[in-house]
């Protein structure tokens, strides 16, 4: 059979709407469609328990109490209300804190933001496969320290943070700990108590739910977490966000955590079965291709290749009916190689020949099979119209040669 074409590899950016949430967002879209804050009659009553229902699924996705979700119109809005609601919020304590280079945008320029109102931001390096250790951040803190923001597992290359180990520095040091789970949630098991997270941020469109809504766990015991509000208005959400609540999207996040859940036992080894044959099958067939990130603490989905002597741009260019992403960030003017991959220490060139296949729930084997099939046409054409390839393999060493 065919495979139908395009195919999807790009789940890491966003992941299409599984039917059934769908199905579950349907009522809320129609004739439910009732303000949550409405305290006096059915429709409100009908919004307000579909919201709570929601609120249930989620928590018990993440081992939290219902009431301490926050909803959110997405993570980038979840990370700037945990970083800016935190920083302000304990301002007297201390300006410090502590993140990495390899964060998320949503994460970097919400610490960014800060430092131009005072605060002092650490931005810890990585190993060359991603990693931050634990000891790094317990070294990093200082009496001033009053957040560290660490992802669990990072979108670009799947590498996968000791998350409970930092978690546990954070506790020893009364340093509140935020954590930017968008891509583990849903894909790992992520406990807030089990990894001492004080403020998790997750996101619908990636975890098979709509876009424009997340959530932000906020801890309400051991410690008690109060955040400055970013948004002011109605005082929904225990004040810490204002705001209609956005009851479709809402329905459709909780009903995408506990899917993810029900899914995760399956779906986990059903999707690394499929990574590692797509790993397998390129790298078996071509020389010089590079895994970037890490070779065992990655997720389940992601495959981060750079192939020598070839441009990522041209290879996407040549295998049009995939759908992936290049280690180049477009820019307006300039095409710039990827800051995550730089922090891992990837040159320019080999960050310009990378590509992310971000597998989902929805990749099949013969789009596996298709894909390799693709990927190994594309680079063996683009490599025989490489002059630098060919000196390469004739054993010429490109870093000796004298360029006239
Ligand atoms: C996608 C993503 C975000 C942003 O989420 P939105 O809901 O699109 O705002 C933040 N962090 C990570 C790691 C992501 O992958």
């Amino acid at each position: 059979m065919a495979v139908k074409t395009p195919i999807y590899m790009d789940n890491n950016a966003t992941t299409p709407l599984d039917p059934r949430v769908l199905e579950a967002m349907m009522p809320y879209l129609t004739t439910h469609f009732g303000n949550a804050a409405s305290k006096n009659h059915s429709f409100g009553w009908a919004a307000e328990a579909a919201v709570e229902k929601a609120r249930q699924q989620i928590g018990q996705a993440m081992g939290a109490s219902p009431k301490e979700i926050v909803f959110t119109s997405g993570a980038t809005e979840s990370d700037n209300l945990a970083i800016k609601g935190a920083a302000e919020m304990y301002r007297e304590k201390g300006n410090h804190i502590i993140t990495a280079t390899t964060e998320h945008k949503a994460v970097l320029d919400t610490c960014h933001y800060l430092e131009t109102q005072g605060y002092d931001v650490t931005f810890l390096t990585v190993d060359h496969t991603g990693m931050v250790s634990p000891e790094q951040v317990e070294a990093a803190i200082t009496d001033k320290t009053i957040l560290i923001s660490l992802m669990a597992a990072n979108n670009e290359v799947g590498t996968i943070h000791p998350v409970a180990e930092i978690g546990k520095v954070a506790k020893k040091r009364g340093v509140l700990f935020h954590c930017d789970g968008v891509q583990a949630f849903g894909k790992i098991p992520l406990n807030v108590d089990e990894t001492g997270i004080d403020l998790l941020s997750i996101s619908g469109h990636k975890i098979y739910g709509p876009k424009g809504v997340g959530a932000l766990f906020v801890r309400r015991r051991g410690p008690r977490v109060s955040l400055s509000a970013q948004m002011h208005g109605g005082g929904h959400e225990r004040g810490m966000r204002s705001g209609t609540l956005n009851v479709p999207g809402i329905v459709g996040l909780g009903a995408a955590a506990e899917l993810a859940m029900q899914e995760m036992p399956t779906e986990g080894p059903r999707i690394t079965a499929l990574r590692d044959r797509l790993q397998q099958g390129i790298v078996s067939q071509l020389d010089q291709v590079n895994l970037n990130g890490h070779p065992t603490q990655r997720l389940p989905n992601t495959l981060n290749l750079s192939f020598a002597y070839v441009e990522g741009e041209s290879l996407m260019m040549r295998m049009k009916d995939i759908a992936v992403s290049s280690g180049s960030a477009c820019t307006s003017a300039s095409l710039e190689p990827s800051y995550v991959l730089k922090a891992l220490g990837v040159g320019d060139d080999m960050a310009h020949s990378s590509l992310r296949f971000s597998l989902g729930r929805f990749t099949t084997q013969e789009e596996i099979d298709f894909a390799i099939e693709r990927v190994v046409r594309a680079v063996r054409e683009l490599r025989e119209l490489s002059p630098l390839y060919e000196m390469a393999r004739e054993g010429i060493d490109l870093k000796q040669v004298k360029w006239k």
